[in-house]
């Protein structure tokens, strides 16, 4: 008898190494997760525009890391908007911030115009520290629907007005014309600073204390673009972000955006998409390596849509004999639309809660299931 147990003890051990192994072998890049149930930090990075086949981009062109390789947990979303099958940035972002689904350029407002809380207020509540990242204007439609409640995203001066009184805590893109020079006249850097911003529009600093707030407005409207020269600002300013916000011991909400993608889509401009593409996919590892330390930060990067209808296609040639032919050796980057497509976005996460994103979903869902996790439904 206990010679039998003992055989089937060392069989089980056999049993649960093998299976063991064979999924690290079929999984290799994945990071491991902690035990914690409920996350402190919440990081949602938004690549705008970033469909299956931008992901994909960076399989193929990437240097560094791939990043999206490393979450253990993949689903979908649907994107529409309330009132259109194909969303913008302003009702996708809503989506996620508030939870509603509401019309093509509603920024923090539902269908009726009415403001909505967001989950960035919520944590600001909460006594969390909140930040905002994006190479875009950090009034633009995507950072706007988290902090500002306006009827039309092309509001870009009134949703300026709202950055004082926000309680956003840490800040960086661009977007200083709807600050300063702004076109009545006024200039809103005094009213930040009054509010307790260091304020800066000349460069990312490297040193940030817990009980100032920061406001870097680094170009008039968008940042410049990666085949311009913008350099490391997304990557560095998630960083720099990461290493202020998680000094709070009431934890963080941090909204990252790659809002280049996007633009690079709707040029129809494969080099523009794919360098901004492998920039996010750089930040997004600064956010999982600092989750794989700290263990108790949730990572979720998804797209508010698909833009410009991206397909890896095959090059079409011309062989020897003068007949046409595609090169399943050479990926031509090809458009279909220079607007959004209504293509189900995927949603990547890694951290306490992970798990809880899983099947397919619509677009509110993320906002959802963050509240769900953090316990503030
Ligand atoms: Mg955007
Ligand atoms: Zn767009």
């Amino acid at each position: 008898m206990n010679l039998i147990k003992t055989l089937l003890s060392i069989l089980s051990v056999v049993l649960f190494t093998g299976c063991t192994t064979t999924v690290n072998k079929n999984e290799p890049e994945q990071i491991a997760q902690s035990a914690e149930t409920k996350p402190l930090n919440i990081i949602l990075l938004i690549g705008d525009g970033m469909g299956l086949s931008q992901v994909t981009a960076s399989f193929f062109w990437g240097e560094n890391q791939n990043a999206f390789q490393r979450f253990p947990h993949v689903s979908l979303i649907k994107t529409s908007s309330s009132r259109e099958k194909i969303t913008d940035s302003a009702a996708g972002a809503t989506a996620f911030s508030a939870g509603i689904k509401t019309y093509n350029g509603a920024i923090g407002v539902d269908d009726n115009i009415k403001p909505v809380e967001t989950v960035l207020e919520m944590a600001e509540k909460k006594l969390q520290k909140t930040g905002l990242v994006a190479t875009s204007s950090i009034t633009h439609a995507t950072p706007a629907s988290f902090f500002a409640h306006v009827e039309r995203r092309s509001m870009e001066e009134e949703i300026a007005k709202a950055m004082a009184g926000s309680g956003v805590d840490f800040f960086a893109g661009g977007g200083l014309k709807f600050f300063h020079h702004r076109s009545d006249q006024t200039s809103l850097l005094p009213g930040l600073i009054d509010a307790g911003y260091e304020l800066d529009t000349t460069s990312l600093g490297s040193q940030h204390d817990i009980s100032k707030k920061y406001a870097y407005l680094l170009d008039s409207t968008g940042m410049p673009r990666m085949l311009d020269g913008r350099g490391d600002f997304l990557p560095n300013a998630t960083k720099q972000a990461i290493d202020y916000l998680s000094q709070n011991e009431q934890g963080f909400f941090l909204m990252v955006e790659g809002s280049q993608i996007d633009w690079g889509g709707h040029g129809n401009n494969a080099e523009y998409l794919k360098t901004e593409l492998l920039d996010f996919n750089n930040a997004i590892n600064i956010a999982l390596d600092f989750a794989e330390k700290n263990g108790n930060t949730l990572v979720i990067v998804t797209a508010d849509h698909e833009t410009g209808g991206y397909t890896l296609s095959s090059t079409p040639k011309t062989g020897e004999n003068g007949l046409p032919y595609s090169d399943y050796n050479e990926i031509t980057g090809t458009f279909s639309t220079g607007g959004h497509s209504a293509t189900l976005i995927p949603v990547f996460t890694y951290g306490p809660g992970s798990e809880k994103f899983q099947g397919i979903y619509e677009n509110t869902g993320i906002f959802d299931k963050m509240l769900e996790i953090q316990g503030w439904k």
